[in-house]
């Protein structure tokens, strides 16, 4: 593509980077400490956050509480807002930092056509699934196991009937198939707590590299890490569970992905919650007293603190860890341990039919590492015409890339690098995409990494007297949107216990 057609493709940058630092900028006018640029301010640079984390709370004024709820719910994903509808008997206020509800289970339209910006699916032998039919959605089925594309070739079924098709040398297909006997005949009920604490590029290392290529997409697509950052057993989980979707695929989802689920949820409590659900809110000071918890918040410029007998914080811990007072010095070191990965993704809107092959395709090698086909689940449905095909291109970057999306020149290139290696990924084609999307977020996905599972996610979620820890990074071992809802219910059990004024049930120790 010439540079000069490429001027005439619409970018949209979406999604804010430096929201990662839980501090609103003009608090810190107070302290005369202001950095000099809003760009200078990342999550992972955290100039602010570090003053907060050293100062404590005297860098806020912290308003008297003007207000006393039962319980403040902090965080607006499927975590928190989870929370938020097993609460709603309660009275419950739920602060969310950004201008809208679902973080990183998020959809948007185009013209009326939906696409996802994060979360893709989840499987019906997980909670969430069941959880999405009592709230009211029907989740439609995938049934498409996942392709890749190698070497210029479409493979169906990549590791099922795909493995006889690969693209490769015979001896490397070989070594395809040794691999997938090997990871199939690995007893994760038995050894899961040794192969959580390993890497999982010990188990690829003899292998050719053409198969440590196709795990170092897929590994960062899906959990954030490649083969050497990555606890064994999650591979080898996700191994044994494609080998079992090759024959019956059982992944649901709604057209843009998991942001149906939130979106659902915000319109069921928005009618009931009204004021007490507040987006543009940020949270910057969590205080626990003896009868109650004070909870500071920024929303329109102007700190304000509420009180609360229990808080359910569904928080990210990078962020958690600076603004929750007096967590353990343990605890808090666990919080620090999570290492999360950028990860924007891209979505490609074409006003005509471009790529329709297969629900998630894998393009290891490439700038992005899978294309998902955004209205995959609805298109034979009676009446449906695509007038958009949009492809969602994940695009997970290393953590030392991160500054690349801190302003919009970045951002735009990892887009154009996107629209680039797609365009080569398809020889031939002709049309341009007539706008191209990115939505940004700076640390969204924690990494998997060797003992994470089983040392420092039980330390993390263990609550305080009233605070209580939910978000997805509470469980594991993925980051997934079932386990933000599985840790919401259990934050919620907590909670509702301490309010009831019995001792919170113990969170549960990973089992193995
Ligand atoms: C690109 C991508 C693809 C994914 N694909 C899948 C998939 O296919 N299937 C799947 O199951 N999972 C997937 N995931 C993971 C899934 O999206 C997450 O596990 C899930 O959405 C996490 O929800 P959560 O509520 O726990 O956390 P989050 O979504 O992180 O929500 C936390 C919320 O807290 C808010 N917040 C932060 N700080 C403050 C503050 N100080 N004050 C107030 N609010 C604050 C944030 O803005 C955010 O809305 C994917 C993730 C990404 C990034």
């Amino acid at each position: 593509m010439s540079g000069n057609r490429r001027d005439f493709i619409k970018f949209v940058v979406a999604g804010a980077v430096t929201a990662g630092c839980p501090v609103d900028l003009s608090l810190l006018g107070q302290s005369g400490d202001a950095p000099k640029s809003q760009a200078d301010v990342d999550g992972e640079d955290n100039r602010i956050c570090h003053q907060v984390r050293d100062k404590g709370n005297q860098i806020f004024s912290r308003p008297p509480a003007s207000a006393h709820h039962d319980v403040v719910i902090v965080g607006g994903g499927v975590s928190g807002l989870t929370a938020a509808y097993r609460m709603q008997h309660r009275d419950a206020l739920l602060l969310e930092k950004e201008p809208h509800w679902g973080g990183n289970a998020y959809a948007m339209e185009f013209e009326g056509s939906v696409y996802g910006t994060g979360s893709a699916f989840l499987s019906k032998d997980e909670y969430a699934y069941s959880f999405a039919k009592e709230i009211g959605l029907n989740p439609l089925p995938i049934d498409s196991p996942d392709a890749s594309i190698l070497r210029g070739e479409l493979i169906l079924d990549t590791w099922g009937d795909g493995l006889n098709k690969l693209p490769y040398p015979p001896l490397i297909r070989e070594s395809f198939k040794k691999f997938k006997k090997e990871m199939m005949g690995i007893d994760l009920e038995k050894r899961g707590r040794e192969l959580f604490n390993v890497p999982f590029s010990e188990f690829t290392k003899l292998y050719p590299a053409e198969i440590k290529q196709w795990w170092d997409a897929y590994g960062p697509s899906n959990w954030g890490a490649t083969g050497e950052d990555t606890a064994a057993a999650v591979a080898i989980g996700e191994l044994q569970q494609m080998a079992a979707e090759s024959r019956s695929d059982d992944r649901y989802t709604w057209p843009g992905g998991l942001g149906a689920i939130t979106h659902k949820l915000a319109e069921i409590l928005q009618p009931k919650y009204g004021e007490r659900m507040q987006t543009g809110a940020t949270t910057v000071a969590v205080v626990s007293g003896k009868e109650e918890v004070q909870v500071t918040y920024v929303v329109g410029g102007e700190p304000r603190t509420v009180a609360a007998k229990a808080v359910i914080m569904a928080t990210p811990k990078f962020i958690t860890r600076r603004i929750v007072d007096g967590l353990p010095e343990k605890q808090s070191e666990a919080m620090k341990q999570i290492r999360y990965i950028p990860y924007p993704v891209v979505n490609l809107i074409f006003d005509k039919p471009v790529f329709n092959h297969g629900y998630d395709t894998w393009c290891p090698g490439n700038a992005f590492t899978d294309v998902v086909v955004a209205d995959w689940v609805i298109r034979h449905e009676s009446g449906y015409q695509q007038k958009y095909n949009i492809l969602s291109c994940y695009t997970p970057m290393k953590e030392d890339d991160r500054g690349y999306l801190l302003n919009e020149i970045g951002a735009r290139k990892i887009a154009a690098n996107v629209l680039r290696d797609f365009k080569n990924l398809m020889p031939g084609m002709t049309v341009d995409p007539i706008e191209v999307h990115i939505y940004r977020r700076g640390h969204p996905l924690y990494m998997s990494t060797p003992g994470l599972y089983t040392r420092v996610q039980p330390l993390v979620r263990q609550s305080m007297d009233r605070v209580f820890f939910a978000n997805t990074d509470s469980e594991g071992p993925e980051s997934t949107t079932n386990e933000g809802i599985r840790a919401a219910q259990r934050a919620v059990k907590q909670a509702e216990a301490r309010l009831a004024g019995r001792t919170a049930p113990k969170e549960k120790a990973v089992a193995g």
